[in-house]
Parts: structure tokens; C-alpha cells; sequence
């Protein structure tokens, strides 16, 4: 890519798009941050950024194609890395139609704008539009098999299916206009700035404030965990040399089962702050999530054998530095539990 374009993050003061963000300007790259500042997004994620030449601002909606064009000319961005989305399961189930308007309308919108961004510059070949998505599209695994980036669509969820939408569209723009598109598939995301409302803050924030645990179900659903910077380098590494009109899978190599990595997290909390009893004590197990998919595990070989990307934090290191965060920065996260909806997901249940 041309180095003398910026990078066009969309999402950028969310969870992963703020450690692509920091990691960014880390290497020396321009980078557009452009967010619509929803629930999710906390511009504290991009603090130590925020004051670097190399870093923009632009606070829009991909759903205004209006202020998507004047953001493109204003910029004229070398690489688009999508990552702004509705991203929570669980409020996709209570409220679809926001996952609907964000994951396909906006990045049908966010296409239009690329394309006509791209032709106007003559259609240059190193244009890279990458788009972020999850290995949820692919549905749901039974105890053997892996995901791999043939697995025939199969989404069960009203974000998978958006976000599987969203893929759809990605490629189309590739095969119709020509559009030099990229997309990554990634497994579950842990780390510093996770937000509250998710699975890991939300073990770790009830456990310190003395509440209920709640595992879906017997815990016996099968994710696959990955350090969020170690994405941040993978999407890095796609965006840049991922070839064009493929997919590329991430995982992070740590499948665990809910209720084993909901006891990990309590091991390392009884030693980082030991309380009067175990915090596993607090676990107790509730109604399942309707149509809760028993497990994904990612084959990872592509990126690893034609990008040489491999995860380089393990999953007991990156839930012990990500446990240590959330002690160090409680003032981060009690801040974000009054926002819209975060509070009832944390509170006693
Ligand atoms: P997040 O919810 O933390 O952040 C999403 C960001 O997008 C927020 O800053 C929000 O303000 C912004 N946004 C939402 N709607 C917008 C709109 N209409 N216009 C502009 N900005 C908007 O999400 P995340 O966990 O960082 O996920 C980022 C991307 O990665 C998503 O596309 C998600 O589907 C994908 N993904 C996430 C995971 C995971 O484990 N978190 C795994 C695989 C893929």
C-alpha cells in the first residue's frame, strides 16, 4: 500500500479498531480514526494516541454517505479497514434492527463511498479495502472440525447474519466493480479496553463487586480466545499484504469451554486479590442463550503459512495481563457500566 496514504480506520474507539488504531501510529503510519461514537466506543482507548500527527479524528456514521465523501476527499485514504459495527450478541437478540442498519446498510454505504473514492483516483491497484469480520458466519461446530475459510455460511445469529451479509457484499464489490477487497474472519477477542457488557469484564467486574457469575447453560459451549493486539497485528499484516479477493481466518490456537475459562479467570483473581472466599463460589449457571452455538474453532493455516502471522500470546498470559488491566484501570471501566443498557448486563441478575 502507499505509504503516503493514510490508513481509514472505521471503528477506530471501540475494543479491536482502538488497538489497530494504537498499533498504527506505533509503526509510523497516517491513520483517520472515523467513529460514530455509539454505546461501545470510548475515545479513552485512543488517549495515548490522540495528540500524535499521525492520527485524525473524524466523528461520523457509515451510514451518511454524505460524510463519508467528504471524509474521502478530505483524506484520501490508501487502506480502509472496516471494523465499525454493532458487535454484542445478546442485544442483537433483544434488538436486531440496530445490527441490520449498522453491519449491512452501513457497510453497503461504506462500500459506494470506497468505490467512488477508488475510481476517481484512476482505480489504483494497491488500494485495499479489508474488512473485519467474525467466525460466527460460519455458524456452529460439533466436538470435531475446524473452520476453515471454505466452510459453506451458515450464521444463526442476528449479528452473525449481519455480519455475514456484510461479507457478502465485501466480496460482490470485489467480483462486480473490482474493487481490491481483502476480509478476515477472526475468533472471540480478549484484552485491555474488552468493554463491560462482554463475557471476560463481565466474570472479572462481578467477581470483584461480590455478584452471581452467570454461565450460559452447563458452560459447555467451545470458544476459541484471542489476544486482542495479537489481532491488531494480524489485520495489520492482512491489510498490508493479504492478497486480494481472499479470506483470511484468525484464531488465537486456545479453545476452551465457558465454564473452564470462566474458572481460569477466578484462579488468577484469587491471587491477584485474594477475598475472603474462592470467586468460584459465585458461579452459578443460567438459561441458555437461545440458539447458542456449541463451538468454533478456527483453522488458522492460511494466514500463517502465506503471511507467516502465528498468535504470540498465550491464552493463560493474555487473561493474566488482561485481569491485571482491569484491576490497574477500574475508574476505565466503572465509568462505562451508567452507559446505555450496560448496567442491567452487570448488575445482580
Ligand atoms: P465494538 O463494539 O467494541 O466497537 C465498534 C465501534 O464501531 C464503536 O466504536 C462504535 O462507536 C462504532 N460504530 C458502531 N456503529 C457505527 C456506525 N454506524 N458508524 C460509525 N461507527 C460505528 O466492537 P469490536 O469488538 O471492537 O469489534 C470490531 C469489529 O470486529 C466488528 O466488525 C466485529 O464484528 C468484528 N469482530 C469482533 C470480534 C470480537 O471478539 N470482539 C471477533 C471477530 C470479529
Amino acid at each position: 500500500t502507499d505509504k503516503a496514504r493514510p490508513l481509514l480506520v472505521t471503528g477506530g474507539a471501540g475494543f479491536i479498531g482502538s488497538a489497530v488504531v494504537r498499533q498504527a501510529v506505533a509503526r509510523g503510519l497516517r491513520v483517520v480514526n472515523l467513529d460514530a461514537l455509539t454505546y461501545a466506543a470510548c475515545p479513552a482507548n485512543v488517549a495515548s494516541v490522540a495528540d500524535s500527527d499521525l492520527y485524525t479524528f473524524e466523528h461520523a456514521d457509515i451510514r451518511d454517505r454524505a460524510a463519508l465523501d467528504r471524509i474521502f476527499a478530505r483524506h484520501r485514504p490508501g487502506t480502509v479497514m472496516h471494523l465499525a459495527a454493532e458487535s454484542h450478541v445478546d442485544r442483537s437478540i433483544d434488538g436486531p434492527g440496530a445490527f441490520i442498519d449498522t453491519n449491512v446498510m452501513g457497510t453497503y454505504t461504506l462500500l459506494e463511498a470506497a468505490r467512488a473514492h477508488w475510481q476517481a483516483e484512476g482505480r489504483p491497484d494497491d488500494f485495499r479495502f479489508h474488512h473485519i469480520s467474525t467466525d460466527e458466519v460460519y455458524g456452529s461446530l460439533g466436538t470435531d472440525g475446524l473452520f476453515t475459510e471454505d466452510t459453506p455460511y451458515d450464521p444463526r445469529s442476528p449479528y452473525s447474519a449481519s455480519k455475514a451479509s456484510s461479507d457478502h457484499l465485501v466480496r460482490a464489490w470485489g467480483e462486480t466493480y473490482g474493487l481490491p477487497v481483502v476480509l478476515t474472519n477472526c475468533s472471540n477477542n480478549y484484552g485491555p479496553f474488552h468493554f463491560p457488557e462482554k463475557l471476560i469484564p463481565v466474570v472479572i467486574i462481578r467477581a470483584l463487586d461480590g455478584h452471581e457469575i452467570p454461565i450460559y447453560g452447563a458452560g459447555e459451549n467451545v470458544r476459541d480466545w484471542l489476544y486482542v493486539e495479537d489481532h491488531a497485528d494480524a489485520l495489520l499484516t492482512v491489510a498490508a499484504r493479504g492478497q486480494v479477493g481472499r479470506s483470511y481466518n484468525i484464531g488465537g490456537n486456545a479453545e476452551r469451554r465457558n465454564i473452564d475459562l470462566v474458572r481460569a479467570i477466578c484462579g488468577i483473581l484469587d491471587e491477584m486479590r485474594p477475598a475472603a472466599a474462592p470467586y468460584g463460589d459465585q458461579i452459578v449457571f443460567v438459561a441458555d442463550r437461545p440458539g447458542h452455538d456449541a463451538r468454533y474453532a478456527i483453522d488458522a493455516s492460511r494466514i500463517r503459512d502465506e503471511l507467516g502471522w502465528k498468535p504470540s500470546v498465550t491464552l493463560d498470559e493474555g487473561l493474566r495481563r488482561t485481569v491485571r488491566w482491569y484491576l490497574d484501570n477500574e475508574d476505565w471501566w466503572r465509568a462505562l457500566m451508567t452507559r446505555d443498557g450496560v448496567g442491567k448486563r452487570l448488575g445482580r441478575a
